[in-house]
């Protein structure tokens, strides 16, 4: 299980088996395989696929449906594209009531509206009763360069002349880049591991699952000047900083007093020994901004529902390799790469 959890032991089973067979795209792709970025660019497309076997299927705050649209599109968002068309795959189990499949479609179709997108061809397969845990849901995705994105990289290189990518990549930052987060964290594999162990902790810690395609555009096109976005999902604010880090070759700084956490989530986490930097999330972005205009970044998120909690949460440093916290207490802590997300079947 810890092979799809995120964290390094599933990052070393797509680098050292998936990668090795297909890592040999550069040539044809501007944005490879090998990059491992949360979506590919060919032919000026970004495309993207992506497996949804969340556990259950109906969670507080969303379900299976909302969740496979909102995670294939954020994942061409964050690349700075629009997203466009999808494709759904549906592999059904056997049992399944049309109830509860009408329930997903219903709610598939009601995010794809928030996000201006549409299904435009799938297949669905029906397989013997198992482990499938009602349904998994395959989408894929494709986007396009906006001028909203045209108009952010313009900002950036008038800060950066030497800037020569024509994408958002993790690979993007230089030193003095500001780190943003767009609010809570944890919330997502709170509310997924409530409801697989049927725990209350006596709240209403619910998913933040939601499309952030047209609020990503917003920034590009507002203020811009960012370099790097990254969807904190599997291995959270942990493991996605460290991808940052290693392909950026810099090391970032956070600071804990920045980084919001609800009291319910915190208090869950502190009762089941979780750590909130570690757990997924489904609705929140990570951007790496040019330090000119990260306030002016962070001043219009705050505008925004889904980023009304946003905050600058820290820097890139050439000081030192990898990711490190300056505490609360006034400690620094190492963040390393979770080994793999503590809540199995998030996503
Ligand atoms: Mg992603």
């Amino acid at each position: 299980m810890l092979h799809g959890a995120g964290g390094t032991v599933m990052h070393e089973l797509v680098k050292n088996y998936v990668v090795k067979y297909f890592g040999d795209s550069a040539t044809k792709a501007e944005v490879p395989l090998e990059a491992l970025d949360d979506a590919a660019v060919v032919g000026g497309i970004v495309l993207k696929s992506d497996s949804h076997a969340v556990k259950p299927i109906f969670f507080p705050g969303g379900d299976i449906g909302r969740l496979a649209v909102s995670g294939t599109v954020n994942d061409i968002a964050v690349l700075g594209a629009e997203p466009y068309a999808l494709t759904c795959g549906f592999v059904l189990e056997e049992g399944l009531t049309l109830k509860d499949f009408e329930r997903i479609l219903a709610s598939m179709q009601q995010t794809c509206r928030e996000a201006g997108v549409n299904i435009v061809t799938g297949d669905t397969k029906v397989v013997e009763k198992g482990n499938l845990g009602g349904c998994i849901i395959n989408t894929s995705g494709i986007g396009r360069r906006t001028i909203a994105l045209e108009k952010n990289l313009a900002i950036v290189r008038q800060h950066r002349h030497n800037f020569d990518s024509c994408w958002i990549l993790d690979s993007n930052l230089k030193e003095g880049d500001k780190i943003i987060l767009s609010g809570t964290i944890g919330d997502h594999g709170l509310a997924v591991l409530s409801a697989q162990e049927g725990l209350s902790f006596g709240s209403d810690i619910k998913s933040d699952v939601k499309p952030l395609n047209r609020l990503i555009q917003r920034l590009l096109n507002e203020v811009g000047g960012i370099v790097t976005m990254k969807d904190p999902t599997r291995g959270g604010l942990a493991d996605a900083l460290n991808e940052f880090s290693e392909k950026s070759r810099l090391g970032i700084l956070i600071h804990e007093n920045k980084i919001s956490v609800r009291e319910d989530v915190r208090a869950a986490c502190e009762m089941l020994g979780l750590d909130p930097l570690e757990v997924g999330n489904e609705g929140k972005i990570i951007i790496g901004v040019v330090k000119e205009e990260a306030e002016k970044l962070l001043e219009l998120l705050k505008t925004t529902q889904e980023g009304k909690d946003a905050e600058i949460i820290g820097e890139t440093t050439a000081d030192f390799k990898g990711v490190a916290m300056q505490t609360i207490v006034g400690g620094k802590r190492i963040i390393a790469r979770p080994v793999g997300d503590p809540v199995p079947r998030i996503c």
